[in-house]
């Protein structure tokens, strides 16, 4: 746990960040209360933030609704104008943005710097350019379609990748002239308020991005019931998600949800094994498997099973806690996986790296563990585990992986490795998920992103990110 990690805790002594960006300033909780924010490595306190309560939401909502008018009249290549200079306000911190993530949410410095603040980046600079571009109107037949903002958006964001989410949301939302009231999620704080002061900085006015912090049974419910909120988007687990979704359900608001995955790796029997198996691997370790997209399932042919076994085991051993790969984000979140793990063992699955016991040290760590000979009614095979935990099956023919693959509540992410790129194509149309990668594939931060099933509802990033935030008016002629 040296190096890159030890750096950025000297950087963030105990400090105080004790206040919300409401209405273009910055003001602690109204009841005064804080929340701790604790370094996963060492499990330190770092800094403490505003307990945001009902009332915080509701004069953030205020705001939100107070400056719609305005932005929503805002020219669309004003709007882009804004996005870019948030764009360059949160390149101009890269630095700091990945030290804040390392200290709150525990990954390595090299991975906050190119993924934490690098995606980021391109997904903001993309709404920059389908601001100034996208067509708000269009004409069908005697018609005139108008797209316009649905409103004032209550975001809300959880911990896994903490500034992608927010970008992911606040960025096609102010790009359409929705206004946002974001409640991130209670353990990474930091980078949301980092957000917010290049929110202001960027020059967007007053009330068009508010930033309330807090607990999300306080905060995030009073957001998500709020009767001055026209769309609720949420990012975070399926239980939580049920709840908003039935909420909006009940009050018939505009509702986009993103959930959890149990997504398959689908290694087809032409494919390059060792390529497959390496980059899956890497997929699962990624974010010490906090990766809602995660192939957390590797499906092998059994005539190539054992092989895959051993080069997935060999793989693993690269990812040295405190090094590679970082601790979970909380105690909570590590007791969780190791019993995910217990259960996995209990239920006969076999430990090939790995298992139960707790790596030495401070830190709410986890060994990188590979299960084989799973079998798909395996709770380590139906249930999101949310660490770095993989289950390799085997299957017998194409009919076999299909049904395994598609054998669970979620529908998130997935990817198949083949031959060829048409082969992998025609097996990726039988599957139940909203997004596949073919044989290797590359982030697309165009491509739509959200799930099908209990994965969520409605789609992130490109244009499709953007439809989210829009209703349309038709005027007939
Ligand atoms: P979570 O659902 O507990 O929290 C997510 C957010 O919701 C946080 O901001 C939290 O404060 C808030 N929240 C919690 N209870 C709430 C309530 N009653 N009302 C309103 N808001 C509430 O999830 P988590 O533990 O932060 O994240 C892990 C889970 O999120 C995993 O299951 C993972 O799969 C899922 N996830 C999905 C995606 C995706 O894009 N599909 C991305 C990241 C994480």
């Amino acid at each position: 746990m040296e190096g890159d990690q030890q750096s950025a805790r000297e950087d963030h002594d105990v400090k105080q960040h004790d206040a919300m960006y409401i209405d273009g300033s910055w003001r602690p909780a109204e009841g005064g209360g804080t929340i701790e924010v604790v370094n996963p490595a060492d499990e330190q306190v770092i800094a403490t933030v505003p307990a945001g309560s009902a009332r915080d939401v509701d004069a953030a909502v205020r705001a939100a609704r107070a400056a719609l008018p305005g932005w929503a009249a805002t020219a669309p290549r004003e709007r882009a104008a804004r996005l870019a200079a948030l764009r360059d306000q949160l390149a101009a911190r890269t630095e700091e943005i990945a030290e804040t993530v390392t200290a709150e949410l525990g990954s390595p410095l090299a991975f906050s710097t190119n993924v934490h603040a690098g995606v980021p980046l391109a997904v903001c600079a993309s709404y920059a350019e389908l601001a100034g571009s996208h067509a708000f109107e269009e004409k069908i037949g005697n018609s005139t379609v108008l797209h316009e903002p649905v409103g004032v958006v209550g975001a809300i964001t959880p911990w896994n990748y903490p500034l992608h989410q927010i970008v992911a949301k606040v960025a096609p939302a102010l790009a359409v002239g929705c206004t946002v009231v974001l409640k991130p999620a209670e353990n990474t704080p930091l980078v949301a308020q980092l957000f917010a002061e290049c929110v202001d900085a960027a020059g967007i006015p007053a009330g068009v991005f508010n930033l309330v912090t807090g607990l999300g049974p306080v905060a995030g419910q009073a957001l998500a019931e709020h009767e001055g909120v026209d769309l609720v988007s949420f990012t975070g687990s399926t239980a939580v998600g049920k709840r908003i979704g039935a909420l909006a359900g009940a009050a018939v608001k505009r509702v986009a949800l993103e959930l959890g995955g149990k997504s398959a790796n689908v290694i087809l029997p032409g494919a390059d094994l060792p390529k497959a198996v390496a980059v899956g691997v890497a997929n699962v370790m990624a974010n010490s498997g906090q990766t809602c997209s995660a192939w957390t399932r590797m499906l092998v042919h059994q005539d190539r099973y054992d092989e895959a076994v051993e080069l997935a085991t060999a793989a693993a051993a690269k990812y040295v806690p405190g090094e590679r790969i970082g601790p979970l984000v909380s105690a909570e979140q590590r007791d969780r996986v190791r019993g995910y793990i217990e259960r996995g063992v209990a239920e006969g699955a076999r430990v090939v790296a790995g298992g139960p016991q707790a790596p030495a040290g401070p830190g709410y760590y986890v060994a990188p563990t590979v299960f084989a000979d799973v079998t798909p009614e395996m709770t380590v095979a139906q249930e999101e585990i949310f660490g770095p935990v993989l289950s390799i099956l085997k299957y017998e023919d194409e009919d076999d992986a299909a049904r395994i693959a598609n054998d669970t509540v979620y529908g998130l992410a997935g990817a198949v490795w083949a031959g060829d790129d048409a082969e992998a194509v025609a097996f990726a149309r039988r599957l139940d998920t909203g997004q596949v990668d073919i044989n290797g594939g590359r982030f697309n931060p165009l491509a739509p992103f959200g799930g099908y099933k209990q994965s969520g509802i409605g789609r992130e990033l490109g244009p499709h990110g953007l439809s989210e935030y829009l209703q349309t008016k038709s005027l007939q002629f």
